[in-house]
């Protein structure tokens, strides 16, 4: 069996990816509105009827914005561990008692088909993860928001087919940007996020490790754009003699629109 992969939208402003293996789908954070999540899954004819649990990966605003309505209104339980669940309850309003299910970092579990794995990553939030897919044949991960690429992350990602990873700023256009200093420090600090820089040194280990496809994600709208979060990890990769087309399918998932459909 193949696993199905969607970029719902993927930025700094919202996120949320769809993941379908046999007859389940899933949805990683729900960080817009329900009714933009609804119309983005329907471009490539996913409804929420058949989405079966809401994965988070932190409780940044960003990850959850719409993780209660669409609990609510199609009756969908949110998963996420205690100390994440604690801190965005009371953000996304009421969600009924059997609607919320708590798990362990770290530790895999299943929900009907799909395998799934949250793991530990760094980043400014009380206890984030990131998520990864698999079949014991097929592994796919999902990583934004990394502060750095510390051992559990390469631990859990590697040898994915599919890594939809962070390539969040350019760290000069960061350093020269609107922030102000404390978010500058913020964002690059070791609980912050990914740069394009980061992602494809990662992205090396990642083709070295047999991973196919690499899409990236979680793109700042003040500190980069896709064109330059794209041609730094090619340029990281051709150094190595990586190419893009032969080597490995490297995309950048779109901020605000559904993208990347893909079978894994
Ligand atoms: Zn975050
Ligand atoms: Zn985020």
């Amino acid at each position: 069996m193949n696993f199905k992969y969607i970029s719902v939208a993927s930025g700094s402003s919202g996120n949320c990816h769809y993941v379908g293996y046999k007859n389940t789908g899933v949805l990683v954070d729900a960080g817009l509105s329900g009714k933009k999540i609804k119309e983005n899954l329907e471009k490539f004819d996913v409804n929420l009827e058949n989405v079966s649990g809401i994965l988070i990966t932190h409780e940044h605003s960003d990850h959850i914005k719409g993780a209660g309505i669409l609990s609510r209104k199609y009756d969908i339980p949110i998963y996420a561990n205690e100390k994440t669940f604690q801190a965005m309850k009371d953000k996304i309003g009421d969600v009924k008692e059997k609607n919320i299910v708590i798990f362990k970092n770290n530790t895999k579990f299943s929900l009907n088909d799909i395998q799934i794995t949250p793991f530990s990553i760094h980043h400014d939030a009380v206890d984030p993860v990131a998520f990864s897919f698999d079949d014991e044949k097929t592994k796919i991960s999902i990583a934004t928001d990394l502060g750095y690429i510390c051992d559990n992350i390469r631990k859990n990602i590697y040898n994915s087919k599919l890594v939809v990873l962070e390539s969040n700023h350019d760290v000069e256009m960061l350093k020269m940007g609107p922030y102000p200093y404390y978010l500058k420090r913020r964002v690059l600090s070791k609980n912050g996020h990914l740069s394009n820089e980061d992602a494809g040194k990662f992205a090396l280990e990642l083709v070295e490790k047999g991973t196919q496809k690499i899409f990236l994600a979680h793109l700042s709208r003040e500190n980069n754009f896709p064109e330059l979060a794209f041609e730094t990890v090619k340029g990281i990769l051709k150094s190595k003699n990586i190419d893009i087309r032969k080597h490995v399918e490297l995309k950048v998932l779109d901020r605000n629109e559904a993208s990347n459909l893909c079978i894994v």
